[in-house]
């Protein structure tokens, strides 16, 4: 049976997609997921790509047990981040939210993150929030001051359920123009902004000028799904107000629940505090490549811990991501040579069976990862064992590499193709060998590995013999 952990209920809830329970998972109809997606402003940092990672560890599961998923990921590409980005650029939004649009789904390719179903553009949602925004004034539920728009959150009982806010602290009537803001003080939002001359608009018909970020993710939920949907997903700092505000917006507008399952990934933290520029603690994927790590390493790495779980990330854990990753492509290695006839041995049968239900079962148990990684390494002990006792049959072979499949249909790190591309001169090449080389005379084995990895993570893959150290290009 999969749980999740509902932040609504503050509970572990039985997942049951479309609200009733069915005999079969095969008669579920597809999951609807909505998971808060990039602004694209810049370069989305480490922090934001665990959170990522997170919405692709839950659909690959959710495919793995069966499920149909018809998942969604926005694009917010107008804010008060992209405006002032496009501005302070003197470039046109489009333009600059374009660029940061591309680069953010490179980073997901490069982390192996599957492609969701849909990937709709605020800008594109505009009908979809003029047509929330007239439902709520119907209501009764907003009100205008010069040409902005606000929702009146005193008309609205239901308001903070999910953040489960005291109500003495609302002070209905004053207001916030900006789209972040915090707990401890409450107030109406934005649904519709005034905007400055140098600002791009858009007429709806309640008044010219441009969407709060709150209406955005309402109107592209209620434009592709058009009803409840089964899941919403986002980091944990935007329980409030984010998600506040958009059940508000949506359940006011629509009179039916807005969402069944509300999960919310936990932030990480660099060197065991947030991450800031003015730190030095502040990553983006590719400053991580650039060092030399693999994309294949960071997606291991920042998949470990169990979502809701804070993560403390380090350089260091980075680079002993490695070892545990060159444990699984032995395991692949030797089913791969073994070309040996014979039968399947019973206790690989068994032993696959196992890994398979306890696999599954921590999984089954709110997205246990860690758990789900332990099974699967002790896993991989046993196999290395059977096979140093006796090498693998072709057959044996065979079975282990299809169970193998089936745990990376989640983990998306065992068969990760990484882009190899060879940007080191003969030279550079030549010059790694000879550092290597000299960590080998001095006994820092670390060393030596650290870049026979670094140069295989480029394509290039070294072959020592008697003779000295060869390399060839994959
Ligand atoms: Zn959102």
């Amino acid at each position: 049976m999969v749980k999740f952990y509902n932040t609504m209920s503050k509970k572990i809830e039985e997942f049951i997609p479309g609200g009733e329970k069915k005999e079969s998972i095969n008669d579920y109809p597809p999951v609807s997921i909505y998971s808060c997606g990039p602004t694209v402003y810049g370069f989305a940092h480490i922090g934001n790509f665990r959170t990522f990672l997170f919405n692709d560890i839950l659909r690959r599961f959710l495919k793995f047990r069966g499920f149909k998923v018809n998942h969604t990921m926005n694009i917010t590409d107008v804010d008060d981040k992209t405006i002032k980005g496009a501005l302070s650029e003197g470039v046109s939004l489009k333009e600059y939210t374009a660029r940061f649009t591309d680069i953010f789904f490179e980073d997901l390719k490069k982390l192996n993150i599957e492609e969701f179903e849909h990937y709709p553009r605020a800008t594109d949602s505009i009908d979809a929030m003029n047509e929330i925004i007239n439902r709520l004034e119907k209501k009764g539920l907003v009100y205008k001051d010069n040409n902005s728009i606000y929702f009146s959150i005193s008309k609205y009982s239901d308001y903070g359920k999910l953040s489960k806010i005291d109500p003495e602290s609302i002070k209905s009537g004053t207001r916030y123009d900006t789209d972040e803001y915090h707990k401890d003080d409450i107030r109406d939002f934005a649904l519709w902004k005034e905007i400055s001359k140098e600002e791009p608009g858009w007429q709806i018909d309640l008044g010219y000028g441009r969407p709060g970020w709150h209406i955005e993710c309402s109107a592209m939920i209620r434009k592709i799904y058009n009803t409840t949907i089964d899941i919403h997903t986002g980091g944990v700092d935007l329980v409030f107000p984010h998600h506040e505000n958009e059940i508000a917006q949506s359940e006011a507008a629509f009179d039916e629940p807005f969402v069944r399952y509300w999960l919310h990934a936990e932030h990480l933290l660099v060197d065991n505090s947030k991450m800031s520029k003015s730190k030095g603690n502040f990553y983006t994927l590719n400053d991580l490549i650039e060092q030399g790590f693999s994309s294949r390493a960071i997606r291991y790495l920042l998949l470990t811990a169990h979502y809701r779980k804070q993560f403390n990330f380090t350089l260091d854990n980075l680079k002993n991501a490695s070892q545990p990753l060159s444990r699984i492509d032995n395991l692949v290695l030797n089913c791969e040579k073994s070309q040996k006839s014979g039968e399947i041995r019973e206790l690989i049968k068994d032993r696959i069976d196992k890994l398979i239900n306890d696999f599954t079962s921590s999984l089954d148990n709110d997205l246990n990862v860690s758990g789900a990684l332990g099974h699967f390494f002790e896993a991989i002990t046993d196999f290395n064992k059977y096979y140093t006792e006796s090498n693998f049959t072709l057959e044996e072979s065979r079975i282990i590499l299809e169970c193998l499949q089936k745990i990376d249909s989640v983990l998306g790190i065992i068969f990760f193709k990484e882009e190899k591309k060879v940007s080191l001169s003969e030279q550079d090449i030549e010059d790694y060998i000879i550092k290597r080389d000299n960590a080998k005379k001095d006994k820092n084995w670390d060393e030596a590995d650290r870049i026979r990895d670094l140069l295989l993570d480029k394509g290039v893959v070294l072959e020592d013999s008697k003779e000295g150290t060869r390399w060839k290009t994959v």
